[in-house]
């Protein structure tokens, strides 16, 4: 890439580094550029003067996404330092800027005494990354919860879109045009949240979930009628392991990283999954896990 970053950008902007710090699988090649803004007008300023053939990958917590070894080519946007407002506007509207945690999004609104937000609790990323994947647990889904959303296109220019102006699935969302990311989302609440339901919450993941561990969580959508998780045990997939990249014996949808995997590993064992999976019960297992980057 020619790109040169211009002085005024550069204490903000780390050159070649490795991605493997910023996923939760703990892999992944490095970004040629890695910029953390300083805030939001930081952020608008450096897209209005990125040339329009770089590369962009915006990243929040980086708890669904596999990058591979080779890295990215190009600017990876870190969200989660800039983009941190979150405040309540009105009776019950929550305005939550894309590098907001989940988690303290679902504190938040239970000191406001708004729900159902607690489903929140326990999704270890972003609300920008809860948006991009439509980001749901216990029965809760993102974007339930949306009025309307700012996004920024990649030469900075800011517009609202409203709810309709998406096409909304599980864990998929169909954005209103491409090259827009999110900047911060209007969200809709209704009066009353418990916080004794996110102890339960917690708890049941402690006891169902590898908790803990380097994982991206379910590393495939369920296909309509089953569960990935019942489709892959029943296979007898559970412990199957390809160099550090091991299928975890608590919960079949989960695959872990048990120190010394490369994205490799975790990508071949996906495939394997898939391909054992198709074989054994004709089921086609969809990633729900983002997978992007070169390979080494
Ligand atoms: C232990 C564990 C448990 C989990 N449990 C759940 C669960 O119960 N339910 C669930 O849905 N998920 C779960 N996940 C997956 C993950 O936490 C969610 O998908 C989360 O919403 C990802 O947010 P993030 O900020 O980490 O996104 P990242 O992993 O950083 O990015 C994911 C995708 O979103 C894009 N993106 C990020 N920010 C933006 C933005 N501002 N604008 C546009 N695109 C953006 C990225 O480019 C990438 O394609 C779990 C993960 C782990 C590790």
């Amino acid at each position: 890439m020619t790109f040169t970053l211009p002085p005024q950008f550069a204490s903000r902007a780390r050159v070649a580094e490795p991605l493997s710090r910023h996923t939760s699988w703990h892999v992944g090649g490095p970004a040629d550029i890695f910029f953390t803004p300083r805030d939001r007008e930081d952020l608008l300023s450096f897209l209005r003067i990125l040339p329009s053939e770089v590369p962009l990958l915006w990243l929040g917590l980086g708890s669904n996404l596999l990058v591979r070894d080779g890295g990215i080519r190009g600017v990876v946007i870190c969200t989660r330092e800039a983009l941190v407002a979150l405040e309540r506007r009105g009776e019950r509207g929550v305005h939550a800027e894309a590098g907001v945690p989940c988690a303290k999004l679902a504190r938040q609104c239970a000191r406001w005494d708004l729900g159902p937000a607690e489903f929140f609790t326990g999704i270890p990323g972003t609300v920008g990354g809860a948006l991009a994947m439509n980001a749901g647990a216990f029965g809760g889904e993102t974007w339930r919860q949306v009025v309307s959303v700012e996004t920024v296109d990649r030469h900075g220019v800011v517009r609202e879109r409203s709810r309709e102006q998406f096409r909304i699935g599980y864990r998929h969302v169909d954005a209103a045009a491409n090259d827009e990311w999110f900047l911060a989302a209007n969200l809709h609440f209704e009066a009353g949240s418990s916080e004794s339901d996110t102890r339960a919450l917690l708890e049941r993941r402690r006891q169902t979930q590898p908790i803990g561990e380097w994982s991206c969580g379910s590393v495939f959508t369920n296909p309509p009628g089953d569960h990935a998780a019942r489709l892959i045990e029943t296979a007898g997939l559970k412990g199957l392991r390809i160099g550090g990249a091991v299928v975890s014996t608590k919960h079949a949808n989960f695959i872990l990283n048990e120190g010394a995997a490369t994205a490799h590993d975790i990508e071949q064992l996906i495939r394997q999954v898939q391909q054992e999976v198709a074989r054994q019960h004709g089921c086609q297992l969809t990633p729900e896990c983002r997978i992007a980057g070169e390979a080494a």
